[in-house]
């Protein structure tokens, strides 16, 4: 078996990566030598494993591993397992870890890797081997101190778990010396709230938005594409907090309930049958009207350049709050912008999953352990400190929350570059 197939989204993401940076790189007046310094990846690897599967067969996957810029520290970000992953798309998601993670705070750069593999078509042990192929292949290229990988889109905690035990099992060790990856299971290191982080942070980062705007949570209408790991937990989050989650969708189908859905007993659906397709509490509706949706807040928390110069116009949501990694084309973004739309951009909204890695990191490297409210309380001091930072620079410049974020960002890094020195 052989996955080829090419998404129409791969190069949007790269794309839009690059725009954003080099959009910032003229705002800030850096000189061209930085400029490439801080574009151009710093290491990718494109690789293909082929590992046997107990019925003999033979899986061939395409894996890319990109460290885009560790001037800050080791590369940080996730290993995304689609059909259509490729090399572009890994480089672009590795550039906004790079923000991402200077944006935040923590001393990481920014990575990525792809296995170009449809996950839904694997069976548990099949994806075991996959991973560990996976690992093997590029072990030279992991470490505390090189790239340190996460759960990504197809990926989860299990898989970070065999991660783990691949790189100490080849070390004939009980355990790695040191944080090789994060989002592993807690009972192999893990750290508790990891895997609800990045959406509870997504609910932080829209609470803070209305406080600022004078918006009010209970009767909040909010629309939520992609039910996965982010856009559910941000729903439930949301919803808990008194908003109304009035529409979702996942691959399988969308909802809608003007009432309000009961995002608990669709959470539940969702894990009981796989999707949210054939859900009794609403009304069936097509993935694009989720995100037309009559609403207040839109989540797009699935996959990138969803929203484009096309649809951009019919978007109704007056806050958008980025949980998926470049959601927006930047012709939608310019669309939006014009429409008075408050983007809370990726690099922050959806943040609060690759700080929380960065507490397992250190949790792990000090032998520590800390309580899931200690996580929860870091997570939400610093989601919201940095939001602050990002709209007191978008009150100063009268630019958008991504402008600000993004200038932040860059400065932080080009900080870094200055700091180091620039002789080899
Ligand atoms: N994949 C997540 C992201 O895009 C998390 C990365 C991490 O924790 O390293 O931010």
């Amino acid at each position: 078996m052989v996955q080829t197939t090419e998404s129409n989204n791969v190069d949007g993401i790269l794309q839009t990566a690059l725009w954003n940076v080099q959009q910032t790189a003229g705002r800030l007046g850096l000189n061209p030598d930085i400029t490439r310094r801080i574009v151009e990846p710093a290491e990718q690897i494109r690789s293909v494993i082929h590992p046997q599967v107990p019925n003999g067969e033979m899986l061939h996957a395409h894996v890319f591993l990109v460290r885009h810029n560790d001037v800050l520290g080791p590369s940080k970000g996730g290993i995304r397992m689609t059909a259509g992953v490729t090399l572009n798309e890994v480089t672009g998601l590795a550039m906004e870890m790079t923000w991402k993670t200077s944006l935040i705070g923590v001393p990481f750069g920014g990575g990525k890797a792809g296995i170009r593999y449809d996950p839904a078509l694997l069976k548990p042990t099949e994806k075991e081997i996959l991973i560990r192929a996976f690992t093997r292949g590029v072990r030279r290229h992991i470490g505390p101190e090189v790239y340190v990988p996460a759960p990504d889109m197809g990926t989860n905690d299990s898989d970070m778990g065999h991660i783990r035990d691949c790189v100490s099992y080849s070390d004939g060790k009980s355990i790695p010396a040191g944080c090789f990856v994060t989002g592993k299971p807690v009972v192999l290191g893990g750290i508790v709230g990891r895997r609800e982080a990045t959406g509870n942070g997504v609910a932080a980062t829209i609470v803070a938005a209305c406080e600022r705007l004078n918006k009010k949570l209970p009767g909040l209408r909010v629309a939520v594409q992609g039910f996965g790991n982010v856009g559910s937990v941000s729903a439930l989050a949301i919803a808990e907090k008194g908003a109304t989650v009035v529409a979702a969708s996942d691959i399988t189908g969308g909802t809608y309930c003007a009432e309000g859905l009961d995002v608990v007993k669709l959470a539940d659906h969702v894990a009981k049958t796989g999707g949210i397709k054939g859900f009794a509490g609403g009304k069936e509706i097509t993935n694009a009207q989720v995100l037309e949706a009559d609403c207040d807040v839109l989540i797009p928390a699935a996959g990138g350049s969803v929203i484009t110069e096309e649809n951009a116009p019919r978007i109704r949501a007056k806050i958008i709050a980025e949980g998926a990694n470049a959601p927006l084309t930047p012709q939608a973004d310019e669309i939006l912008n014009a429409k008075g739309v408050f983007i809370i951009p990726d690099i922050l909204c959806n943040a609060g999953g690759v700080f929380v890695s960065y507490l397992e990191y250190t949790q792990e490297t000090q032998r520590d352990q800390m309580t899931r409210d200690e996580v929860q309380q870091r997570l939400y001091h610093r989601m919201t400190t940095t939001f602050d930072r990002v709209y007191e620079r978008t009150q100063q410049k009268h630019q958008p929350m991504r402008h600000s974020a993004m200038d932040l960002a860059v400065t932080r890094v080009v900080d870094g570059i200055q700091s180091r020195g620039l002789l080899p």
